[in-house]
């Protein structure tokens, strides 16, 4: 039987990649594996991620979805490889550690567009000021196909088996929230990236464009900005944590701020400036129920004996969540490999 396998990865912009896809029809005999799908290959001087005298790269695929809107069809999402099969420098998915224990719910918030400007926002000028769009129903709050199109999105998520945990309207006129979960850092990025991608193929349809830059209606109006806020824990987090091994952790957190910063995505002193639920980019905070804090900690955190799972709140949406996941992780880590030399030492 033929089979309609879109490949898709990550290209070469800067700071942030496009999402790419083509489609390969292959013949199986029944529905693919990831382990039976061959590698394949693209004109990376489109793409910026070659020379055009030296163009192909190749696609490995890494994580394999079924595609909801396609009749016998797949969503292949691949990694960037160079000619001789090693990581292509764009490849940011090959180069964070992982671990399948650690858990990952994003907030991705974005901004539906249409001819340049807001879904919903009058030709000229704004609407009414922010206040009744936030999780808001009725056409003066939401417009008319939003809505429509955020529920076919979370069908679409559901049938090719990506963990959408919920959305909502969110605080600015034509913007919304969609929550992904995932386990293992690379996968819950791939879901993410597939979310993405079944969002932008739906709105082609409607006219309709995604904007995911983290403040698109610029720093100087009272119009929020859109971020990615990334809920973590590892296993140690949940089963172990307490109170000492949480202090270490938000001191790590602290002295590794810039390095956390760089991988948050691009543009965010326009969002991180301290208003707007945010923290200011060149502080780091944290805070139970702290919705203006660096990091946020759930009441159940504390209440577990400081066990669970923390939200950072610097992500901005337009941030790439394999370098996201990637940084916490390696600062996560750190502070749980010490945690576990102090135990031993003193056991
Ligand atoms: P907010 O109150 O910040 O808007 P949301 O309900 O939008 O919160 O998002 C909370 C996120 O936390 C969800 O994406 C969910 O998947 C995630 N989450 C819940 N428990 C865990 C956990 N143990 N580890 C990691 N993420 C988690
Ligand atoms: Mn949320
Ligand atoms: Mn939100
Ligand atoms: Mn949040």
């Amino acid at each position: 039987m033929k089979f309609k396998l879109e490949y898709i990865w990550l290209d070469g912009y800067e700071p942030i990649p496009n999402l790419r896809s083509k489609t390969k029809i292959a013949d199986f005999d029944t529905e693919p594996t990831l382990e039976a799908l061959p590698l394949w290959n693209f004109d990376g001087s489109s793409t910026r991620q070659a020379d055009g005298s030296n163009s192909d790269c190749f696609l490995q695929p890494v994580a394999l979805f079924p595609d909801p809107a396609r009749n016998h069809a797949c969503l292949v999402m691949c990694e960037v490889l160079l000619p001789d099969g090693t990581p292509h420098p764009s490849n940011s998915r090959a180069a964070i550690v992982d671990d399948p224990d650690a858990w990952f719910g994003f907030e991705q918030e974005y901004f539906l567009y249409r001819d340049g400007w807001p879904l919903g926002f009058p030709k000229e000028g704004f609407p009414a000021p922010q206040g009744e769009y936030y999780t808001g129903v009725g056409f003066k709050n939401v417009g008319d196909v939003a809505r429509q199109i955020v529920d076919e999105h979370i069908d679409l998520c559901i049938e090719a088996g990506i963990a959408i945990e919920g959305v909502n309207a969110e605080v600015a006129k034509g913007q919304w929230e969609f929550q992904i979960f995932g386990k293992g850092a690379k996968q819950a990025a791939d879901e993410l990236w597939i979310a993405r991608y079944l969002m932008l193929r739906l709105c082609e349809q409607y006219g309709v464009d995604l904007n995911f830059h983290p403040k698109p209606l610029g720093a100087e109006v009272d119009w929020n900005g859109s971020g990615l806020h990334t809920n973590f824990s590892t296993k140690h987090m949940r089963e172990v944590g307490g109170e000492d091994y949480f202090a270490a952790l938000m001191s790590a957190f602290s002295d590794a701020r810039d390095e956390h910063i760089a991988c948050y995505g691009p543009e965010n002193d326009l969002r991180l400036t301290g208003l707007h639920e945010t923290a200011a980019i060149d502080e780091f905070t944290y805070g139970i129920a702290d919705r203006g804090a660096s990091i946020r900690i759930p009441h159940s955190f504390v209440n577990s004996g400081h066990r669970g799972y923390l939200e950072d709140r610097r992500p901005n949406s337009m941030a790439d969540p394999y370098r996201i996941t990637g940084r916490i992780l390696q600062t996560v880590e750190s502070v749980t490999a010490q945690a576990l030399i102090e135990d031993a030492f003193a056991a």
